[in-house]
């Protein structure tokens, strides 16, 4: 038995292309990990009549519906009411509710319009769930097939309720499939090649399953397995692990269940090494995704965004001479730019990027999607060039930091 699972979003900014739903992409990830399967999503306008169509639907589907959107004090936040209507009954005031809305307005020394009591108002048999970080109280209820979930729009809101109220209750959910992955990250190979070292894992039905996905020259293996426990799961998957690690051997080059500057943050840390970035094409975005990891602290000293000449010379003591000689896309002054900042910032390893993005700026020597980099470290400097191919500005850009990842994890040179 497995339980099925689906997500709604609701909200008129998210039809018009205005807003990315994000809230749907958390919730079916922590609702596969909690051991549901999740098997759609449905985004709807604050129409209440498209709503009506999407809540019904999914409740009569799933065993789980969880909705975010529409929970708001104003007449446009109608999904209350549209639930209301699908169980038939009217909103019935909720004191507890009420008394926790004016609670977070009135501690914080705002007023209190009459307009929030709508947030108080339930559906018949719901019961409210509190909300410690905002005003609109969420609920459950049961509807049709599904034990239906209606948190708040706002994602940190939304974030906090599922983690108080729903991921808990599906978890304890009788006939769930508690799950667990590993992944793989692979680097040298083609996909192709990838797949016929590992072609007796990737049968369907295999459980765990182990599937592969590219993204910017960097392969995955996904191992997804599922166990009447959370641990068996996890065993399950790390035995497949075990089996597959042999057959990969230096192409596999980090694990784990995380994103790429994390495992950056990660592999420093565990090495006791401190990391600076001088960058010029990149435009600052290794260093902001490095600060995104929390603790980056430990391993960042800082970095430089050196995009004029006169910035590279000035902040990094990039030798003027040297950018007239071999022009600043060049891999001298990337690494001239990586030992500045090194000793700038007294990191153990600095990395450098200088690129041409595109759209203008090519040259027959150096086309767009030219991009140098430098790693210095206590052993010395290397340097480097990388062809990307012009797909665009962002594609180059986007690409020469996934190469810096790569490079920061795997060790220097282009492999
Ligand atoms: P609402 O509960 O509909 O009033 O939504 C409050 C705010 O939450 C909206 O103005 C959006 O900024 C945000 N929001 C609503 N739905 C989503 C969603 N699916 N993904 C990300 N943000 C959302
Ligand atoms: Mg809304």
């Amino acid at each position: 038995m497995t339980i099925l699972a689906e997500i709604l979003a609701v909200g008129d900014e998210l039809i018009h292309g205005a807003l990315l739903d994000t809230n749907s992409k958390w919730l079916a990830g922590e609702l596969e990990a909690a051991g549901a399967v999740v098997q759609r999503f449905t985004v709807t306008s604050d129409d209440p009549a498209a709503m009506r169509e999407a809540f019904a639907g999914a409740c009569a589907r799933a065993d789980v519906v969880v909705a975010t959107g529409g929970l708001g004090p104003t007449l446009d936040d109608r999904t209350r009411d549209v639930v209301a209507d699908l169980l038939g009954g009217p909103l019935v005031f909720d004191e507890a509710s009420w008394a926790q809305v004016r609670h977070w307005l009135g501690s914080r020394g705002r007023p209190v319009p009459e307009s929030n009591r709508r947030q108080a108002l339930m559906p018949p048999g719901a019961r409210p769930f509190a909300n410690p970080v905002g005003t609109a109280p969420g609920f459950g209820v049961r509807v049709d097939r599904a034990q239906l979930y209606v948190l708040p729009g706002v994602p940190r809101e939304m974030q906090v309720m599922a983690k108080d109220h729903v991921l808990p209750a599906v978890r304890s959910m009788p006939g769930i499939t508690p799950l667990a992955q590993v992944w793989l990250r692979v680097l040298g190979p083609s996909e192709a090649a990838l797949g016929e070292r590992i072609e007796p894992f990737m049968v369907p039905g295999r459980n765990p399953a182990v599937g592969i996905t590219a993204s910017g020259g960097l392969l995955t293996i996904r191992i997804v397995g599922t166990a009447p426990t959370a641990a068996a799961a996890a065993e399950a998957c790390e035995a497949t692990a075990r089996e597959l690690r042999p057959l990969l051997g230096a192409w596999l080059f980090a694990e784990g269940t995380v994103e790429l500057p994390e495992l950056v943050v990660a592999a420093f840390k565990a090495r006791g090494l401190t990391l600076a970035v001088a960058e010029s094409c990149t435009g600052g975005a290794i260093a902001n995704r490095i600060v995104d990891v929390p603790g980056a602290s430990a391993v960042f000293r800082g970095g430089v965004v050196a995009y004029a000449n006169e910035a590279k010379e000035a902040l990094l003591g990039v030798p003027r001479a040297c950018i007239e000689a071999h022009g600043a896309v060049s891999e001298q002054v990337a690494a001239a730019m990586a030992e500045g900042a090194r000793t700038g910032f007294r990191a153990d390893v600095a990395l450098a990027t200088t690129g041409i993005a595109g759209p203008d700026g090519g040259t027959p020597e150096k086309p767009v999607g030219t991009v140098c980099f430098a790693v210095a470290d206590a052993t010395g400097t290397k340097a480097w060039t990388m062809r990307i191919p012009d797909l665009g500005r962002a594609f180059v850009r986007d690409r020469a930091v996934f190469e810096s990842w790569r490079v920061l994890l795997q060790g220097r040179g282009s492999g």
